[in-house]
């Protein structure tokens, strides 16, 4: 039986995604922990974990959200280290300590366990290496400074704990500079105080782009290495990896009076041809685009969204696009259509969009050296 081309698709440069990664490791000038969490912003982690592992310029780690994300890579041969973002529940540690991914602690009580774990499953004189992480303002795990000052002995003498890094993460670093200064100096006045570490790191992608640490040797890009700027005006020229597309499945010509999609909100001012799109929110084109002033690219120009974007498609206007027919392809967002002005249109932010392409969106690659 013959399969058909896919009818919504994300064409994936892994060649961008390693110019990106290049660019990001020489403007901060450190190494990198590449954030494949969430399979890649979907991008498909094993492709992307492969391409980053066997590049030129390989990262020292991979940034994980949990034991099942890193799972994964392992049972799939990848060989950099697996670090886990955020904290660890008990239920997840033994896995953690057999697959040796590296969790970052939060507690001495989390210490304390781990050490245990580590005692009964690892052979002897082997110790599990952990970083610890420090709440310098997000709030969302790490020790407190003042509890990592008071604890930092006892936790350097856990005798099965390999403590080999510290790494905080910063909140607001696309918004507001002078917190963001803040985090920064008390990660690097904690940092000198409880060292020596071998690995810092602090900065997400609008962290490496705008910030400076004085102690941090490690930086932790996510979207910047998807080639998308957290910030506005960067002069580093990231170029997304990922483009959505989708095929036109049907034209027809409708009149001017003719109403579009559920709700019956849009009503064509003049005769029209609309060309229905087969993607819908189902494949994670979100349904809060504003129909007319949101625009995919169809043949060189922009067309607009015409009614609510529905489970499985949408229309769109091509009356200004010469001889049109269906099978033609139309870019959702990627070089024509920019991904953060649609996360906007949408309100939300292009973490969301890219994280929310559901299995349906086939991932096609495009060859590393054409
Ligand atoms: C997701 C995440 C990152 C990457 O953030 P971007 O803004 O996508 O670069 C870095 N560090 C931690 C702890 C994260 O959870």
């Amino acid at each position: 039986m013959v399969s058909s081309t896919p009818r919504a698709w994300a064409e994936i440069s892994l060649a961008r995604l390693l110019e990106n990664h290049r660019l990001l490791r020489a403007h901060c000038s450190m190494d990198s922990m590449a954030i494949l969490k969430a399979d890649a912003y979907g991008h498909g982690a094993l492709a992307v974990a492969h391409a980053l592992e066997n590049s030129s310029t390989p990262p020292a780690f991979f940034g994980l959200a949990s034991i099942a994300e890193a799972r994964q890579l392992q049972e799939n041969n990848l060989r950099t280290p697996l670090y886990l973002l955020g904290p660890s529940a008990p239920f997840e540690r033994e896995e953690i300590i057999l697959r040796r991914a590296i969790p970052c602690l939060s507690s001495l009580e989390e210490a304390l366990s781990f050490n245990t774990l580590a005692a009964n499953l690892l052979p002897p004189h082997d110790r599990l290496t952990v970083h610890l992480a420090l709440d310098t303002g997000m709030g969302r795990g790490g020790f407190l400074p003042h509890e990592l000052l008071a604890n930092i002995q006892r936790l350097r003498s856990l005798q099965h704990l390999d403590l080999q890094g510290i790494g905080s993460h910063l909140s607001k670093a696309d918004e507001d500079p002078h917190f963001t200064k803040c985090q920064c100096a008390l990660f690097d006045q904690i940092v000198e105080q409880t060292g020596p570490w071998k690995w810092k790191h602090l900065c997400n992608s609008a962290g490496l782009i705008n910030f400076q640490s004085s102690q941090a040797n490690l930086a932790r890009p996510g979207l910047g290495l998807y080639g998308i700027s957290p910030v506005a005006n960067s002069s580093l020229h990231l170029l997304p990896a990922l483009s959505l597309k989708a095929h036109i499945t049907l034209i027809r010509h409708l009149p001017a009076g003719h109403s579009i999609s559920y709700g019956a909100d849009t009503i064509l001012q003049k005769d029209t041809t609309v060309a229905t799109v087969g993607i819908g929110y189902a494949d994670g084109y979100s349904r809060n685009l504003p129909p007319l002033t949101t625009h995919v690219w169809v043949k060189g120009q922009p067309c607009p969204l015409l009614g609510r974007v529905t489970m499985d498609q949408i229309m769109i206007d091509v009356s200004a696009i010469d001889a049109i027919q269906a099978g033609q392809q139309v870019e959702l967002w990627g070089d024509h259509i920019d991904i953060s002005k649609l996360a906007t249109q949408a309100s939300t932010i292009p973490w969301v969009l890219l994280t929310s392409l559901s299995p349906r969106v086939a991932r096609c690659y495009t060859p590393l050296n054409p």
